[in-house]
């Protein structure tokens, strides 16, 4: 098939094939073909977001040696970056969370590390929540969780979650793919909005693998997706690969958001780039504190973007920026037909 007969598909609307998706990651980043790809993505980016990207603001509720051991991560234990920890008060986090939602943050993130207690997380959403506007998104990036649980975050206050089925889940750290998935499903079926990514992609990872995560976040219907580069964090294993190129990243985002659902409004790249936005991201994070991609433990210090930054970025890529609360979560979220997890994707 050739570039503009994929073009004709996206505009007709019509859902795209694991060897489609392979063909339209294989063409060189900087072909003509791949750069009709970018366009095309941005163009329905604009048509679904009303021509409004987001910045979501999230600051780390902790940071800690985290016994998942994902591999990518600056947490992992056995990266031994961090051998101490520490937990904010609810102080910090409540004026954190204001302090996003003044700067004009479209929906506020929590982060945890997988070990991080629930009970502990759920006091910090109730008082977050007191001190937030109501319409204020609130999110959490958190470990995996049961319906129980994840209903329990539902009464809480908080509005969704960002949960991922991470390339190398089961391989590269001590999670089970199918952990991901009935997590993805416990928090859907608790009316939390999921929104996800393809990531951490690193330049060892094959097209074929790629397509297939795309697909799977297609088939859970998340608020968003999206693809995100593996950050080598120095001195741990995965950092002799390296890194993909911001314009490979931005050909991911593009044919992710081709291979999404109409009703996924929102397309994420991370770390945030012009790239990025260029190709049809439409969401960026800005972050405060621990960060899983950086080996300093205040990220605003380091990797870290704020949302002047963030602002930037979108500008300079000829995106207007939506105010208020986040359009990516838009209706009543219900459970959805779950994703599979194909043999490729498995431990
Ligand atoms: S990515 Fe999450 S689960 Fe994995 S090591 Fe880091 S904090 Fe733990």
């Amino acid at each position: 098939m050739q570039v503009h007969e994929f073009i004709k598909k996206s505009r007709w609307g019509e859902s795209f094939s694991w060897e489609e998706l392979v063909a339209m990651l294989s063409y060189a980043p900087a072909s003509p073909e791949a750069y009709a790809l970018l366009a095309e993505a941005r163009r329905l980016s604009e048509e679904v977001t009303g021509g409004k990207a987001e910045i979501h603001g999230q600051f780390a509720l902790d940071l800690a040696p985290c016994t998942r051991n994902c591999l990518w991560c600056s947490f992992a234990e056995h990266n031994k970056i961090f051998k101490e920890g520490w937990q904010i008060s609810a102080e910090e986090a409540v004026s954190l969370a204001v302090r996003f939602e003044r700067e004009g943050a479209n929906a506020v993130l929590t982060m945890t590390t997988a070990d991080y207690p629930l009970q502990k997380m759920l006091e910090m959403a109730r008082e977050i929540r007191r001190h937030i506007r109501p319409e204020t998104l609130l999110i959490a990036n958190t470990g995996d969780k049961t319906l129980a649980q994840a209903e329990k975050m539902k009464d809480a206050g908080f509005n969704g979650v960002y949960h991922a089925l991470r390339l190398d889940e089961g391989r590269r750290n001590r999670i089970h793919p199918e952990k991901r998935l009935e997590s993805i499903r416990s928090f859907q079926e608790a009316g939390l909005w999921v929104g996800t990514c393809v990531e951490p992609i690193g330049p060892e990872h094959t097209n074929e693998e790629l397509a297939h995560l795309i697909l799977f976040t297609a088939g859970i219907h998340p608020a968003f997706s999206g693809a995100a580069r593996r950050i080598p964090i120095p001195h741990t294993e995965l950092a002799k690969y390296g890194m993909i190129s911001e314009l490979r990243m931005a050909q991911i985002v593009a044919v992710t958001r081709l291979a999404m659902p109409r009703s996924t409004r929102g397309n994420c790249t991370h770390e945030p780039c012009t790239l990025g936005a260029m190709a049809g991201a439409t969401l960026f994070w800005a972050e405060v504190g621990a960060n899983p991609r950086d080996d300093q433990e205040k990220t605003e210090n380091n990797r870290g973007k704020d949302l002047g930054m963030c602002r930037e970025l979108f500008t300079e890529a000829g995106w207007e920026i939506l105010e208020g609360p986040s359009q990516h979560f838009t209706q009543a979220p219900e459970p959805k037909a779950p994703g599979e997890i194909t043999p490729a994707l498995a431990q």
